[in-house]
């Protein structure tokens, strides 16, 4: 027996060429000592499994933080993410329906962001209504002097023969303005009728094969620039007739017919299509202009909104909202494609009359 290594509690000893860890148990006052062994091999053993075992533990608690962290950032991110959504697509026309959902898994500092930006969607849909209300006033007030200032600039020119060229031609100018403007309150109370749910139709059976050629031919009449033609699709063994308000109808066809020669080139062809529907009857206002920017599709309905492709021409960027509002006030839908440089085509989908549509 050959002792490798001593201090005064632990010993490596080699037995027949085995090494052996021995560790004193306990020393006699007679001298007499215990000592406990074990094989040396079997502590390399032990300390790798030891080792082993640490790498297990280690890796195991580092997947459990990353569980964890992972969950803890996904209570916070989803309702800020969530949040951030819901802002996105906030518009004047939602300000009044929007609110924000119970965040109650969220942490209490999400939860407080939720409740302040709750509380702010509230103010501005406030003061968004006290300012709808101010305007729709406003319109009111200013559309009866404005009637009455129209119809005297148009007897005027009518039927004044002492004008010379110039007094006419100044006198036309203002009428013109004057038309402009009355077209602007009026879309100005439409809506402010429509948010307050006191738009008035005249729903009945419309045949619209007839509605688009009265309209096509009134539009003609003053868009000398542009050619305007009627194409029906319909079978001639299938009704033209729709659910709308006639007046309305005609209103939003001039509205579309206006913007399609306003952004279109001189001489280009609009085409009013009369197309069958599943859903109904589509009545499709085509034009051959600069179409409109991908970017500006989703928002042209919004109210004043103008696209990128508008800086060369006048408008208010209300109009297609007021078309937008009729179009669903008849049960109806709108739905436009359009790729600049080629051309845009508004699709208005209006319900087909059915006997349980007039029964209702
Ligand atoms: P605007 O007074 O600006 O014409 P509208 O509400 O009628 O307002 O239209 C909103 C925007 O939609 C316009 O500013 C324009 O960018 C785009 N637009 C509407 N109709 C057309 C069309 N036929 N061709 C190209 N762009 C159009």
């Amino acid at each position: 027996m050959k002792a490798h290594k001593k201090d005064h509690t632990t010993q490596l000893i080699n037995v027949g060429g085995q090494n052996y860890l021995t560790l004193l148990g306990r020393a006699y006052p007679t001298g007499e000592r215990v000592w406990s062994s074990a094989i040396a091999s079997d502590t390399g053993r032990i300390q790798n499994e030891f080792l082993g075992w640490m790498i297990v533990i280690g890796v195991g608690s580092m997947l459990l933080s990353l569980i964890t962290i992972n969950a803890m950032v996904r209570r916070i991110v989803r309702p800020l993410l969530q949040l951030s959504e819901q802002s996105a697509a906030l518009t004047a026309d939602t300000l009044n329906q929007d609110s924000i959902p119970e965040m109650t898994a969220a942490p209490k500092e999400v939860r407080q962001l939720a409740k302040t930006y709750s509380e702010l969607i509230e103010r501005l849909a406030l003061s968004w209504n006290d300012q709808r209300r101010f305007v729709s006033a406003v319109s009111h007030e200013l559309r009866t002097p404005l009637t009455i200032v129209q119809g005297y600039l148009h007897r005027t020119i009518k039927r004044s023969k002492s004008l010379s060229d110039d007094e006419r031609r100044g006198l036309k100018t203002a009428e013109e303005e004057s038309i402009r403007m009355r077209m602007l309150l009026d879309d100005l109370l439409d809506l402010a009728r429509g948010d307050s749910g006191q738009l008035q139709l005249n729903q009945e059976m419309v045949d619209l094969e007839e509605l688009v050629g009265k309209a096509a031919d009134l539009s003609q009449s003053h868009l000398t620039d542009h050619r305007l033609e009627v194409v029906n699709n319909i079978p001639n063994h299938e009704t033209s007739d729709a659910l709308a308000d006639p007046d309305r109808l005609q209103q939003v066809l001039f509205d579309l017919i206006d913007n399609a020669a306003k952004y279109s080139a001189k001489d280009s062809l609009i085409t009013l299509v009369l197309n069958p529907n599943k859903h109904g009857i589509a009545i499709d206002v085509k034009d051959e202009g600069i179409g409109i920017p991908e970017s500006d599709l989703p928002h042209i309905f919004n109210r004043f909104y103008r696209g990128k492709n508008s800086s060369e021409s006048s408008g208010t960027g209300l109009g297609l909202s007021v078309v937008a509002l009729m179009i669903s006030a008849m049960g109806g839908q709108i739905h436009v494609q359009s790729k600049e440089g080629e051309g845009s085509c508004f699709s208005i989908i209006l319900p087909k009359l059915t006997s349980s549509t007039i029964s209702r």
